[in-house]
């Protein structure tokens, strides 16, 4: 048994070892007896999205988020949405969360449009949230007490009936007022660095989970 994971834009989203994720899923879908295969998908790669298990987007600083919103715009987020809305699994971190919303605004007010694969949108604030982040998964995403950190000057809010990924025990999380992160079908955004799999045996176990489940393999 084999998942495939499509790891996007490597070379740019990768703050804080993010990269960390990917030998997680390798290493727990290891332990769970099944091969995890890894594809590189770097900008300007125009392969499709076809055929992949897992898509992961790490996070990134909003200059290599401005580099990376034109290809978005052009094909990339299409592709994204309908890799969610066909409940393929994705992770996003952060600045790799942040892409799965319609836009990430700027200090300076300037408008990343990003995928819009799930109803949210982001929005920079002056006071950056940088701390432990400690949040408690809602039980559809397995209910797991998550802890990791976050740097980021975003603030995210959620669509009507959007639910967030968990409830934050301890730091800012999406904007302060208690929710942290999203889950929409099997996309999965959070602010949490760390890397957050490897520090987080539990949900990198719900993760490959929902992959597994999509192919019936579970
Ligand atoms: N640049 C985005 C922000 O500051 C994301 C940061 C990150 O990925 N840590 O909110």
């Amino acid at each position: 048994m084999e998942l495939k994971v499509c790891h996007l834009y490597p070379e740019l989203l990768n703050l804080y070892g993010d990269t960390g994720n990917i030998a997680a899923l390798r290493f727990i879908g290891g332990k769970m007896g099944f091969r995890v295969s890894v594809e590189r998908m770097t900008l300007g790669d125009r392969r499709s999205f076809g055929g992949y298990d897992i898509i992961f987007i790490g996070g990134g600083q909003d200059s290599e988020q401005r580099l990376i919103a034109p290809e978005i715009k052009a094909f990339r987020g299409a592709e994204l949405r309908a890799a969610v809305s066909d409940g393929v699994t994705v992770l996003g971190i952060c600045g790799g969360y942040q892409l799965l919303g319609h836009y990430y605004e700027t200090l300076g007010g300037e408008k990343l449009e990003f995928s819009g694969a799930v109803d949210f949108y982001s929005k920079a604030f002056p006071k950056r949230a940088v701390g432990t982040l400690r949040f408690k998964c809602l039980p559809e995403s397995g209910g797991a007490e998550v802890t990791g950190f976050e740097n980021h000057s975003g603030r995210t809010f959620l669509g009507e009936g959007i639910s967030p990924l968990g409830t934050v025990v301890e730091g800012v999380g999406n904007n302060g007022c208690g929710g942290e992160g999203v889950r929409f079908l099997n996309a999965f955004g959070t602010y949490s660095h760390g890397p957050l799999l490897p520090n987080n045996p539990d949900f990198c176990r719900t993760v490959l989970m929902t992959a597994l489940k999509r192919k019936g393999l579970h």
